[in-house]
């Protein structure tokens, strides 16, 4: 692919105002000895965590509409693509005003800081600017002990504080009235300001699809963009539908809870239907690629459900959809998603079969209405229903995750067609900071490991994933975590093949990964018992075994029926017609 390079980007577009960087979770794992396990398995990301927050969407979008000049780095999928690829080297060389890092999710809190130092060693008059719902919750940490961080955005709408924040900088003032912002000021004395933006309403923040579009064609460079590793191959784009959550499950730092909590929002913020469909139509005008709809569109109520899928039906949406439920829907809603969706699948988490241990996790949903909906819902033209256990959660014995696998060996006797697919996976390597289980783990029955941003950041790099997990339960130790793991992927592996939803070489290929990843898990152990050098492994643990499910098997619609709209050469001439 032809690529430009920084320097000529910047001759020829112009120096961008703010740089937006994604950084892998652990900033060197190319060089380390880390056993990595299932952390990753179930989502499009490998261990490295290199899909980017679609906060970086709306943050660019907003901007470039206000005047600024954003440019986005994946610099994760950069360094796993690319073996020889020096990311210090490429950090030295992007010029911009300012560079924003996202540490959103805990496991950026490694990679983040140093993509920081990086930064500032070599721009050490460029401010850097982090952001996210991590950041927020350990701002005064970050803020105190990392030089290298000038700004914090805070909350979970960093648009508008962002934007208030860029024209400070480009005006050389201090940000002293602009909302959310922890920052770092004269002498280096610390400034925290209110957190009071927090928007009611989110549709002036749209995921809009072709500001990232219109910026691969203006810098003839799509790896920067991609949202993940393999997005070339399988692209589907994500939607959020609101802000904040109606549910409160225990072990999730999104919950109602911890949004009123820790973030400001007493209310959620539902995105309006018409907003959400134009969003689609911008995907589908680009790509015909699944559009994957994050937050269940029935939490506020069956008319903010249906007026969205009128919407779509009356704008010609036809890309394939997913929807993200957090309990079963009756069969009215089903009929209306099959006449309105020309594809569509469905995932669902109800995270364990015993409904007393759903119960404690916060999902207050019964088996029968689970086992209807499936019911329901495959005999109106889902294409996929995906249905996510978890191990990890309260009440939850190694005893209970077996009963849940014999549980996905029942639902996929009943179901045997392959479009039922069932998944188990621990919940790793952290327990989300600001959930109800590690705000207050003793009522819930949870004991955390590490507290502060500073211990969870050098457990990442801890030699395995079963060192920094950072919780165990009352009902589980962390090694019974990890033996429940491993006991159940075999046993997932077992009841998938033989209901012929992997063939016999996914099938042995997997065993054997478990066997060998569980192994190399003990080995780990030993070395680490006897204190001696873990080099021994170092070439074995370089490769990311997936060992719950092959990675196709997460794919929403096969493979091959995922097509690009128009070629690259129409997408350029569509950038013309727009600017
Ligand atoms: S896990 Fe539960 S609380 Fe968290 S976003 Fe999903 S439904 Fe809401």
């Amino acid at each position: 692919m032809f690529r430009f390079s920084a320097i000529t980007e910047m001759i020829v577009l112009g120096k961008p105002d703010l740089v937006l960087i994604h950084p892998p979770s652990i900033y060197d794992f190319r060089e380390k000895t880390i056993l990595y396990g299932p952390i990753s398995d179930v989502i499009p990301s490998t261990p490295i965590f290199e899909m980017y927050p679609l906060g970086f969407i709306s943050l660019m979008g907003y901007l470039e509409y206000n005047g600024f000049h954003v440019h986005i780095v994946n610099l994760a999928v950069k360094m796993l693509r690319r073996r020889g690829f020096n990311p210090e080297d490429y950090l030295s060389k992007i010029e911009a005003k300012a560079y924003g890092i996202d540490i959103h999710w805990l496991v950026h809190s490694h990679g983040g800081i140093e993509v920081a130092k990086i930064l500032k060693k070599n721009k050490p008059n460029r401010p850097v600017i982090i952001g996210g719902l991590s950041s927020t919750y350990f701002h005064r940490e970050i803020i105190r002990n990392y030089l290298e961080i000038d700004y914090i955005v805070r909350g979970d709408s960093g648009e508008y504080p962002l934007l208030k924040l860029m024209e400070c900088i480009e005006d050389n003032k201090h940000p002293i009235d602009v909302p959310n912002i922890t920052w770092r000021g004269e002498n280096g004395k610390i400034h925290e300001n209110p957190l009071t933006y927090v928007p009611e309403s989110i549709d002036k923040y749209t995921i809009n699809y072709e500001y990232a579009v219109r910026n691969v064609v203006r810098h003839l460079n799509i790896e920067d963009y991609l949202p993940y590793g393999d997005w070339l191959s399988y692209p589907y784009c994500a939607l959020i539908t609101c802000k904040g959550c109606s549910q409160n499950c225990i072990t999730c730092g999104g919950s109602a809870y911890s949004f009123s909590k820790i973030y400001g929002r007493e209310k959620i913020a539902l995105k309006s239907p018409e907003v959400l469909v134009d969003e689609m139509k911008i995907i589908q005008s680009y790509f015909k690629s699944p559009i994957f709809l994050l937050g269940d569109i029935w939490q506020y109520g069956d008319e903010h459900g249906l007026k969205i899928l009128k919407l779509i039906r009356r704008e010609g949406i036809d890309n394939p959809i997913t929807f993200e439920l957090f309990k079963p829907i009756d069969m009215g809603k089903i009929v209306e998603i099959e006449r309105t969706c020309s594809e569509f699948s469905i995932e669902i988490s109800p995270e364990s079969h015993d409904e007393d241990v759903r119960g404690a996790q916060g999902r207050l949903y019964s088996n029968e209405e689970l086992e209807r909906m499936i019911e329901n819902s495959l005999n109106h033209g889902c294409v996929k229903f995906d249905v996510f256990f978890m191990i990890g959660l309260p009440k939850q014995t190694p005893k209970s995750v077996t009963e849940t696998i014999n549980y996905c060996d029942r639902l996929l006797s009943k179901h045997s067609d392959g479009r039922l697919h069932t998944f188990i996976a621990p919940l790793a390597p952290f327990l989300d900071p600001g959930s109800i289980a590690f705000e207050n783990p003793d009522t819930v029955g949870y004991r955390i490991m590490f507290k502060t941003f500073n211990e969870h950041r050098e457990a990442l790099e801890k030699p395995s994933w079963k060192h920094y997990l950072n919780y165990e339960t009352a009902w589980m130790s962390r090694n019974q975590i990890i033996d429940s793991t491993y006991n159940a992927a075999r046993a997932m592996n077992d009841i998938r093949f033989k209901y012929g939803i992997i063939d016999k070489n996914h099938y042995e290929t997997i065993r054997m990964r478990i066997d060998f990843v569980e192994s190399i898990t003990r080995r780990i152990d030993e070395l680490i018992a006897k204190n001696s050098s873990l080099e021994s492994l170092r070439e074995y643990v370089r490769e990311m075994y997936s060992i719950l499910c092959p990675r196709e098997e997460l794919k929403s619609v096969p493979i091959a029926r995922v097509k690009w709209v128009r070629g690259g050469l129409t997408l350029m001439l569509k950038y013309l017609r727009i600017i």
